[in-house]
């Protein structure tokens, strides 16, 4: 399983860096696309086909999944390579309707995106088959329903968890119990400020959870382009003993 971080800038796309997208990519099977905001489609371009994978959401805020009406209209309407069949989506109920007045053509129109995406919502605790990897979404708390992610590659075993965007809740280590890769939203930096409670996480809340999950790796992500980034990394250090880095487009992480 490898995981390549397509853009992990926090709340706002960054000068050289797009807002969340994850890929993930098993042999012999499309690869899963977690998340997809502002940015994210065009390093989906210089990887592989972008038709060829399934998307799932840790949740809608406009960061997440903006450009997800712009691959609609790559599978509907490249002129040489649309999509030659139905791929996966798994997020929020109201995926289908949220994302569908993104891409619709009037105000009251919501796009009907069953045509090349089959759509089922997140069951938390519920282990969701999506090709070769399993994926279990635990409850967040963020002020809309999201979710942290736990994908399982079925041949191996091996574990990516991702927060999503999620204020401190016990579900999160529950998430990323023994996982070999954590990828932990890191917002709020350091932590020394006044932060609005169940929103976002710390760098150093980051690394507890990293600790009391027992990941091996911790990748932090989500850090805004006003963020320090420095100041993240020495807080999660802080907390957590095992590797800590810090995502970036383009790494490429594999085991
Ligand atoms: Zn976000
Ligand atoms: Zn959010």
């Amino acid at each position: 399983m490898k995981l390549t971080i397509l853009g992990s800038s926090g709340s706002v796309s960054g000068p050289v860096n797009p807002a969340s997208g994850y890929l993930v990519t098993v042999e012999n099977s499309p690869s899963v696309l977690v998340d997809m905001g502002p940015g994210v489609l065009a390093r989906l371009q210089e990887r592989q086909d972008p038709c060829d994978a399934h998307v799932v959401f840790s949740h809608l805020h406009a960061d997440h999944c903006l450009d997800f009406p712009s691959l609609m209209v790559w599978r509907r309407f490249h002129p040489t390579a649309p999509a030659k069949g139905r791929n996966l989506c798994f997020g929020p109920e109201s995926t289908p309707e949220h994302l569908g007045r993104l891409s619709a053509d009037g105000d009251v129109v919501v796009d009907d995106m069953s045509d090349t995406f089959a759509f089922a919502p997140w069951r938390v605790g519920q282990e969701h088959i999506v090709d070769r990897v399993s994926i279990v979404p635990f409850d967040a708390v963020h002020p809309v329903p999201a979710y942290s992610l736990r994908i399982t590659e079925h041949t191996t075993g091996k574990v990516i968890a991702y927060s999503g965007d999620t204020g401190w809740t016990d579900n999160l280590v529950d998430a990323a119990r023994d996982a070999d890769l954590f990828l932990c939203e890191a917002t709020w930096g350091a932590g020394d400020g006044d932060f609005p409670p169940d929103m976002h996480l710390s760098g150093a809340e980051a690394g507890r959870a990293a600790r009391l999950a027992g990941a091996k790796r911790l990748v932090l992500v989500h850090i805004p382009p006003w963020g320090d980034v420095d100041a993240t990394l020495a807080a999660a250090r802080a907390e957590f003993d095992g590797p800590v880095e810090v995502g970036s487009p383009g790494m490429e992480i594999e085991f």
